[in-house]
């Protein structure tokens, strides 16, 4: 328990630490940005235009994620129960996941009352659904399970896709670690800061070629 103390004040500093240089360069960043739309409005052409615009799009992108590891901002922690949160996630999820052949069971079988916050919670399904959507770019199952268990509520999110190699696996959690040419290895870090501000836990389960599961255990009230 000292070292997962440890581990848990590390994270939370390179939290802080990455939100502080976010918040730095989001200045500059949008410098930038409004002095190229101002070469625009003036008529002037601006050579790879669209590249630049949308990789500062995407270094935007990432700017938001590294804010989110920061000092929760003015969060409210609540009495909730999470399956309704699960669905309005899940909503927004279905079109794209149908797109991509990918199909989406959800299951409550027992539920109680979390404390807590509602976006974050949100924020946690939506980075995880994202995951396991990406593991399948040939289409697959998703299973999303909700049980009581431990006096905690449990998460179940499991996928049949792709799954990680042991060297994977060992570094998740670090930052920036990422196997996607498009990623930016925060969305675990992301989820695993807001399992901790809830005084959960979180444990992952995975074999290539065969899918990964994700259970988290948030505390039930009483
Ligand atoms: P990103 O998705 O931007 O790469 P994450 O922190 O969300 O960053 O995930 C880190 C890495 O963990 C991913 O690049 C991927 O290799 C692995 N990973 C996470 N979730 C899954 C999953 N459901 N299936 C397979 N690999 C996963
Ligand atoms: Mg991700």
């Amino acid at each position: 328990t000292k070292e997962r103390l440890h581990r848990a004040e590390k994270l939370a500093f390179a939290g802080q630490l990455a939100a502080s240089v976010a918040h730095e360069i989001r200045n500059p960043l949008t410098t930038v940005k409004g002095l190229i739309q101002l070469s625009r409005s003036n008529g002037r052409s601006v050579p790879h235009h669209d590249l630049i615009v949308s990789e500062m799009e995407r270094m935007n992108m990432i700017i938001g994620e590294l804010l989110l590891l920061g000092k929760p901002q003015a969060v409210q922690f609540k009495e909730e129960r999470c399956y309704g949160i699960l669905l309005e996630v899940l909503e927004v999820f279905c079109i794209q996941a149908k797109m991509n052949g990918i199909e989406i069971s959800s299951v409550l079988l027992q539920e109680e009352a979390i404390r807590c916050e509602r976006n974050q919670i949100k924020q946690m399904f939506f980075n995880l659904l994202r995951n396991a959507m990406e593991a399948l770019p040939y289409g697959g199952k998703i299973d999303v399970e909700l049980a009581v268990e431990d006096g905690h509520q449990r998460i179940r999110i499991s996928d049949n896709g792709v799954g990680m190699e042991e060297e994977v696996l060992v570094r998740l959690g670090e930052p920036f670690h990422t196997t996607k040419p498009d990623g930016n290895g925060l969305g675990l870090l992301v989820v695993r800061n807001i399992v901790s501000a809830h005084r959960g836990r979180i444990d992952i389960a995975s074999r290539p070629g065969i899918g990964t599961t994700v259970n988290v255990y948030l505390p039930i009230c009483y």
